[in-house]
């Protein structure tokens, strides 16, 4: 099924529009993304996928308002982003730098949620809940070193939960851990998409990863950057590592993903931004 697209500029909660970054460095300008226009609705599972280099850390720092983009503007409920915007979480790939490590798993969870000033009762209740669905209940007081990467990634996924953002960021969060881990948190994400129906823009590298995850895919070129395809993932509703990655479509639309940045590497431009997707007959 394609968005329809008179409907997708009044129900879209985070547009992207025209967005061009070009950083100026000393040895001269590099174009990291050239041209990129998307929309995301409200409750959305959409992964990015690009190769490495072709500005996807870019684009998330400027649709979190991180940074500023050279042209175009992000737009949150109609709102243009100038800023970190509150209804907003970003999980980054390196977890070890994003938690504080003198903090324990529940202080670094609550953190964000001091800050907004919410009151003592309710934070807990949204910690609890947090670490309960990442499965962490049970080392709230360890501290971010004493866990293995897996875990130290989920309490960055708490964090992020606890926080009820109505649009959640994430950075190619599982690139450092190991594949079983792995496996186990693209569940988890699942889970939590399901369960907060919550926006996911998920980036990354790996194809297989962006299929299984994603109920849409958007596909960018290498740098410099532009969409090269953006598909509806068509598989079921209800993902598990084993059934569905031997499911005969998930292989067609792998295969068709793969393709499709095989061509960009080449240097094949998209004839227009959204297609049918994989082998639609
Ligand atoms: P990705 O996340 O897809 O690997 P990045 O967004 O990190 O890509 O980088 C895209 C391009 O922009 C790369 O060529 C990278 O070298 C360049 N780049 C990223 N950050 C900076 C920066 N702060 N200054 C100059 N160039 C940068
Ligand atoms: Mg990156």
């Amino acid at each position: 099924m394609q968005p329809d697209a008179t409907q997708a500029n009044t129900e879209a909660t985070l547009s992207v529009r025209g967005l061009k970054k070009v950083y100026q460095t000393d040895g001269g300008d590099v174009e990291a993304v050239r041209n990129l226009t998307f929309d995301l609705r409200a409750g959305e599972l959409a992964c990015l996928v690009g190769p490495s280099g072709s500005g996807k850390t870019t684009l998330l720092k400027c649709i979190s308002g991180l940074m500023a983009p050279t042209e175009g503007e992000v737009l949150l409920d109609g709102k243009r982003v100038t800023g970190p915007p509150k209804k907003m979480a970003v999980v980054f790939q390196e977890y070890g730098r994003s938690l504080f490590p003198w903090m324990r798993v529940r202080d670094n969870v609550e953190l964000p949620l001091k800050n907004q000033g919410v009151p003592k009762g309710e934070r807990d209740r949204l910690v609890d809940n947090a670490l309960e669905a990442v499965g962490l209940s049970h080392v709230p007081r360890s501290y971010p070193w004493q866990l293995s990467g897996g875990m130290q990634q989920r309490v960055a996924i708490a964090r992020a939960i606890a926080y009820q953002p109505e649009v959640l960021l994430m950075d190619e969060p599982f690139a450092a851990v190991d594949a079983q881990t792995r496996a186990d948190l693209e569940d988890l994400i699942r889970v939590v998409w399901k369960k907060l129906g919550v926006t996911v823009l998920f980036v990354t590298h790996d194809i297989d990863e962006s299929v299984y995850l994603g109920e849409r895919v958007i596909i960018l070129s290498s740098s410099p950057t532009v969409i090269q395809e953006d598909i509806q993932i068509d598989l079921p509703a209800d993902r598990d590592q084993l059934n569905t990655r031997s499911l005969p479509r998930f292989t067609e639309l792998r295969h068709h993903v793969y393709e499709q940045i095989q061509l960009a590497k080449k240097g094949h431009r998209p004839a227009a931004a959204t297609s049918g997707g994989a082998g639609t007959e």
